[in-house]
């Protein structure tokens, strides 16, 4: 068993990579266990910063790391929150301050230019130094609605429109979203790249 540690201390992204990891001879643990520091995501891209997150967990525990970086990127907005998706509204934002800010920011704009997506980067690293990471990219394309929708989830769910399911992504039962998320989409590929090469 290959241990991987997981740069972060997301109970539910933990079990999500877990699930999707079954069956392969890696073990998976949170960078909790190692007591890692966490690291100040100050790059300007998702790539950028899962990396930051992964290099970081690599060094403080001596273990080959994940990290993922996610956010939403609006269209009208020219891809904002984007990056910054956590703290949109300011240092001491919350779910419901970014989405009043979102709101704001679109107020008067038409559905059909209210196009956005959630987007995860999710890296594998083999070492600190690793000069290659490998690199998956989730997206998961919908709109902004006028109001918020919904009681799953969490941050822009309730604002999410998710044209497939025709409902906010906040509608949708946890264990729906968790198969086609931007996450799943790209911790699904992170899963296929680790399965073609069990020894790294
Ligand atoms: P993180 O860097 O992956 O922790 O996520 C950054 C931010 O993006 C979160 O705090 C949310 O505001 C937003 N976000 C990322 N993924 C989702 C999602 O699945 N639903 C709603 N908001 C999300």
């Amino acid at each position: 068993m290959r241990r991987i540690v997981l740069a972060s201390n997301n109970m539910a992204k933990l079990e999500e990579l877990r699930a999707l990891l079954a069956g392969l001879p890696f073990e998976i643990a949170t960078q909790s266990e190692y007591g890692v520091p966490a690291a100040e995501e100050t790059a300007l891209t998702f790539v950028e910063n899962a990396i930051i997150k992964a290099r970081n967990a690599a060094e403080n525990s001596g273990l080959p790391a994940i990290a993922d970086d996610s956010g939403i990127e609006v269209d009208a907005l020219d891809g904002a929150p984007g990056v910054y998706s956590a703290r949109y509204a300011g240092a001491e934002a919350t779910d419901a301050s970014n989405n009043a800010k979102l709101l704001a920011a679109l107020e008067g704009t038409p559905d059909d230019q209210r196009g956005a997506r959630f987007v995860c980067v999710a890296v594998y690293m083999r070492h600190a130094r690793d000069p290659m990471p490998r690199i998956c990219a989730g997206t998961w394309p919908g709109r902004i609605l006028n109001e918020p929708r919904g009681m799953y989830g969490f941050g822009y769910d309730p604002l999410f429109y998710v044209p497939t399911h025709h409902c906010a992504s906040a509608e949708l039962p946890p264990d729906i979203k968790n198969q086609i998320s931007h996450r799943a989409r790209a911790l699904r590929q992170l899963a296929r790249v680790l399965r073609r090469m069990p020894d790294a």
